[in-house]
């Protein structure tokens, strides 16, 4: 047994990195070099170079290369959450790198003219709605940014600044001022999720910020009834099929609820703070704030600490009832290949670390 053979179990943070391809500019400008990591995807490891002859080696639960597709991706990082959510446990999946590494393409790519391109969002809709029924169960979905500590919904703009509130007895985390839609076909979701991202594009827009300065949270609600039976329904049937008199108890439809979260955080390229000033100086504090509460919540669960500070940030006290104890979690970092981002690399490759 190694030390990482109970990662995926309940509780535990499954950290797997993903490497995105290098784009055209790079593929120009740094054809000279060196990608600045290296992967082995068989032994999951991967290595990080130091210079030419020096480099540094990393373990993950999953190492996804370059040339990894969506849907294996998904089956990596998602899948085992969402099976986990649709048998009555929340969940969350999230993305942490930096800008133009990949987050959005993970979790968010529509994939409308190409299916094999289709994201994490879309792939767990699609299971979550083949494994349900509309005529038992619902399933429902919210989307919000969080930008600044405060909430913003994405399919109602102006709805702004709206609370989180957490049940003191359950500990159960909801938003009830949040639209909350309901999924019967995957036509809808789609449409929906373009909606929220216009919505996201408009609001950012006026606020004068750029997508990636805020996290994107699209929140899955399922319930599910489990249909009342007659105790000993089967065993107790009379020859003509009628129930003999011993079948009295009928037991009521048992509902099971969920949700699955999925976080496309801000990008955690580290902003020059002594060079802003104003409204640049406290959005960057407020994404230092947020990601930096995010990792002590992620390290705590990994070393097992009784004490998890998920009050420190919105964003941590929205995962608080999706993250840790019975909640399935899965993290994946995004690196991008390029030795000239090597710093914003390292740093992102310590974050996940840390969560293992
Ligand atoms: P982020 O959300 O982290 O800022 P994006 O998801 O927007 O990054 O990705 C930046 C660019 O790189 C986009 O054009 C995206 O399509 C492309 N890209 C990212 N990951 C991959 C990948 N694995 N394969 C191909 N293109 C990718
Ligand atoms: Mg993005």
């Amino acid at each position: 047994l190694t030390a990482r053979d109970d990662a995926g179990v309940l509780g535990r943070v499954r950290v797997a990195v993903r490497l995105r391809p290098r784009n055209s500019e790079e593929l120009a400008s740094d054809a000279d070099f060196a990608d600045c990591v290296e992967l082995q995807p068989e032994v999951k490891r991967l290595k990080l170079r130091k210079n030419n002859w020096e480099s540094e080696t990393y373990e993950f639960d999953e190492v996804l290369t370059e040339s990894a597709s969506q849907k294996r991706v998904y089956e990596v990082v998602a899948k085992p959450v969402v099976e986990s959510v649709l048998e009555g446990y929340n969940g969350t999946v999230m993305a942490y790198g930096q800008t133009g590494t990949g987050k959005t393409f993970t979790l968010g790519k529509l994939g409308e003219d190409n299916i094999a391109a289709r994201g994490i969002m879309v792939r767990a809709m699609e299971d979550i709605l083949a494994e349900t029924s509309p005529s038992t169960d619902s399933v429902s979905v919210s989307y919000f940014q969080l930008y600044m500590e405060t909430v913003q919904d994405l399919l109602c703009p102006g709805n702004d600044n709206i609370s989180i509130v957490e049940d003191p007895k359950s500990g159960d985390v909801s938003i009830p001022a949040a639209t909350a839609v309901d999924i019967r076909d995957q036509r809808s979701f789609l449409e929906l999720l373009r909606l929220g991202e216009a919505h996201r594009f408009a609001a950012n827009t006026k606020l004068n910020t750029e997508s990636s300065r805020s996290h994107a949270i699209l929140m899955v609600h399922v319930k599910r009834s489990i249909k009342g039976r007659h105790d000993g329904e089967e065993g107790f049937l009379t020859e003509n099929g009628q129930a003999s008199s011993l079948v009295k108890s009928f037991r009521p439809p048992i509902v099971r609820k969920s949700k699955l979260v999925i976080v496309d955080l801000a990008g955690s390229e580290r902003i020059d703070k002594s060079g802003s000033e104003g409204h640049m100086l406290e959005e960057a504090k407020s994404i230092n704030l947020s990601l930096t509460a995010l990792g002590k919540c992620i390290n705590a669960l990994a070393e097992n600490s009784t004490h998890v500070p998920f009050r420190d940030s919105k964003l941590t006290r929205l995962l608080r009832d999706s993250f840790g104890g019975t909640a399935r979690t899965s993290l994946v970092v995004t690196i991008g290949p390029s030795p000239r981002h090597r710093g914003e690399t390292s740093s992102t490759i310590m974050f996940g670390q840390r969560a293992m």
